[in-house]
């Protein structure tokens, strides 16, 4: 199923973002975590591609597993860095021979050591050339696209940005998906500048609880520039034993998520780390069981 017809739907859209594991432990965990969270009836399960496309093969391989072993609906994370459109053109064709039909198309953070992206010959140079490339060569597959309500680093000016986003969308982005944040108010605000930059394409909320101090430093180096509010921080602070600031973190997003819901989102991700606990007692604590189950 496409993503956009699930965003059709009027229940808001529920989906889970998983990472490929590198090692045998890291793929027992993700496994214990599928089979909870499956149990949820997530609209759509997505797989990330390691930053420097360091994954490639780990992130196709477990998508066609999920895909073929498992009822989910699967995105894969396709980034430009590091291939040409060859290589994308045949991780496309097996994808779409295996009947995967959903690809969430960025342009990905360099590879570890290098703090710029660059070209690769041969490659695409913005997450846009990859989306027209996609909806050109192989127009049955859906495509999401990334979106950042705190803005992304590389382009300071925020009005430039959203003419850098619209041009996703009008090469044939079906959807939107946020990098986390961490207060609403800064999302609320992306989608009503979206709006007025002629973006109208369903725009899904990333939502990430903070779990640990150690993970909250990670977050702050992966996603870049995101902003933790004073009241968030004071709270994790004064916890500090990780199993306190696992509950506050808990408690902040599940907040963030019914708070979301209010304002009719049409749909929220959770960056799951693999992890089922978190979403597991945001879903709980909010009844939101089966709340994305199709329609009957
Ligand atoms: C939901 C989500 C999932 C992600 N999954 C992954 C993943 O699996 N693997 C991974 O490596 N990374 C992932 N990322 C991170 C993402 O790849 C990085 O944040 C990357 O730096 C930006 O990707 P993009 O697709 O938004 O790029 P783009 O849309 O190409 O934008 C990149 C930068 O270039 C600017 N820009 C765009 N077009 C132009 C132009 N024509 N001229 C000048 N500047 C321009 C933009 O304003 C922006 O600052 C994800 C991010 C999100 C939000």
């Amino acid at each position: 199923m496409h993503i956009r017809d699930i965003l059709t739907q009027r229940r808001p859209c529920f989906s889970f973002e998983f990472f490929p594991p590198r090692t045998r432990e890291g793929a027992e965990q993700l496994y214990a975590t599928m089979v909870d969270l499956a149990s949820l009836r997530p609209s759509y399960v997505s797989v990330t591609y390691g930053a420097g496309g360091s994954t490639r093969e780990l992130t196709h391989g477990l998508i066609i597993r999920i895909h073929e072993h498992t009822g989910l609906t699967v995105v894969s994370h396709m980034t430009c860095v590091g291939s040409t459109k060859e290589d994308i053109r045949g991780i496309l064709q097996e994808y779409q021979e295996h009947g995967i039909v959903n690809i969430m198309a960025l342009r990905g953070d360099p590879p570890k050591g290098e703090t710029t992206f660059r070209q690769p010959e041969g490659g695409f140079a913005y997450a846009a050339d990859l989306v027209a490339f996609i909806k050109k060569h192989f127009p049955g597959m859906g495509v999401g696209v990334a979106g950042f309500p705190e803005g992304h680093p590389d382009t300071p000016n925020r009005l430039l940005e959203m003419d850098h986003l619209r041009a996703k969308v009008d090469a044939g982005a079906d959807y939107i998906c946020t990098q986390l944040f961490f207060d609403n108010r800064d999302f609320y605000d992306y989608c009503e500048r979206c709006e007025i930059a002629g973006i109208t394409v369903p725009i899904i909320a990333g939502v990430m609880p903070v779990t640990s101090l150690k993970g909250m430093q990670r977050m702050a180096e992966l996603a870049l520039g995101a902003r933790f509010p004073a009241r968030l921080t004071k709270s994790l602070v004064r916890a500090k034993d990780d199993e306190y600031v696992e509950r506050v973190g808990i408690h902040w997003a599940t907040e963030q998520v019914r708070d979301l819901i209010d304002h009719g989102v049409r749909g929220v991700h959770f960056y799951t780390l693999n992890r089922s606990k978190a979403t597991l007692r945001i879903y709980e604590t909010l009844g939101l069981k089966n709340v994305s189950a199709p329609m009957d």
